[in-house]
């Protein structure tokens, strides 16, 4: 199925409130009040979720456990995802720690970096290995995902060696456009755009 990437960022979206609503002990909800709740749109949650299938009762809502389990499976995520984070400074090292290593969805299988004084060095359960591991690693795990989190110089060649040992899907978070492979799905995360999309609304605030 074709999924656009703001439907896919929504459905994210309605899943966090979903699983909030779970650990509150809701058993069902409307798409109204699901609406009402988290300030989304109704109309357009109802539309998002049909294209996976019917799961509303008209007049009664979505029974919030089964939506959950149903979106997961839609959005692949019932599986373990193996990834790995190559670039174990502060972010790095932030991040895989915050991945929380073994998760039902994801799983941090390996942490690299190639400063021969961090190699060796525990983050987590996990010791830090040496990028000329990578193929080597990749094909061990399974690797789907890579995380970069090296400085910007690094990050192409970087992406490129990831490509080249066979991760099939890059998350970037060096400040740097990266030049890359047809058909492999990258993305980049700067909180610094967002940021400055912030103060672009303040000084629209003070007009
Ligand atoms: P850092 O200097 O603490 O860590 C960088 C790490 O990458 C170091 O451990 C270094 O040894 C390693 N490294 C360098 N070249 C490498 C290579 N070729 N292969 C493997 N490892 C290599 O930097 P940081 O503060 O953790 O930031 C990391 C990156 O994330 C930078 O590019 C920074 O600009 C970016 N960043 C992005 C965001 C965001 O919102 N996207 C926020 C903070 C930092």
């Amino acid at each position: 199925m074709d999924v656009s990437s703001l439907t896919l960022n929504r459905l994210s979206l309605y899943l966090r409130c979903l699983r909030t609503l779970q650990e509150e002990g809701t058993e069902r909800i409307s798409s109204q009040q699901l609406a009402e709740r988290f300030d989304l749109s109704a109309p357009l949650i109802r539309k998002d979720l049909a294209q996976f299938g019917e799961f509303g009762i008209r007049g009664i809502g979505y029974e919030v456990d089964h939506l959950i389990d149903r979106l997961h499976s839609a959005l692949g995520l019932d599986q373990q995802h193996p990834l790995l984070v190559v670039g174990m400074g502060r972010l790095g090292t932030a991040l895989a720690r915050y991945l929380g290593f073994n998760d039902a969805t994801f799983r941090v299988v390996a942490v690299l970096d190639n400063d021969a004084e961090k190699v060796g060095k525990e983050v987590g359960d996990l010791t830090i290995r040496h990028t000329d591991e990578l193929e080597e690693i990749v094909r061990e795990y399974g690797v789907e995902l890579g995380v970069l989190t090296v400085p910007a110089e690094a990050a192409q060649p970087m992406y490129d060696a990831l490509v080249d040992a066979g991760v099939q899907a890059v998350l970037n978070f060096a400040p740097v456009s990266l030049q890359l492979r047809p058909g492999l799905p990258s993305k980049s995360v700067d909180f610094r755009i967002h940021l400055e999309e912030l103060v672009y609304f303040l000084l629209a605030k003070e007009d």
